[in-house]
């Protein structure tokens, strides 16, 4: 039953990750927020971790999806992608995977 609850979450908080990826393409930035923000409260709520995948298409500062030359400067240096947040200047970075094409 419990374990039911989780997954339905889960799934409903992976939907709100696309949906405000939609919406942040249209112009929308602060429903956009709301989705992303609701999403990372059910995955608090429900103690389900979210793929790494969705968590690095928000911005885990000011709670924008991360679209590359919308919302998020994307940049590569020596083998390492560095995102910036246009809206807080949140900055990540990781290693490029061998499997990433592109720069
Ligand atoms: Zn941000």
């Amino acid at each position: 039953m419990k374990i039911k609850v989780v997954k339905e979450h889960r799934k409903r908080a992976l939907e709100l990750i696309d949906m405000a990826e939609q919406i942040v393409k249209e112009g929308d930035i602060e429903l956009a927020r709301r989705y992303v923000r609701l999403a990372l409260t059910y995955s608090s709520k429900f103690r389900f971790k979210l793929p790494l995948v969705y968590k690095r298409k928000i911005c885990r500062k000011c709670f924008v999806p991360l679209i590359p030359g919308l919302t998020e400067r994307r940049r590569i240096k020596n083998k390492v992608i560095v995102r910036t947040c246009i809206y807080c200047g949140w900055v990540r970075r990781y290693p490029v995977k061998k499997t990433d094409k592109g720069g």
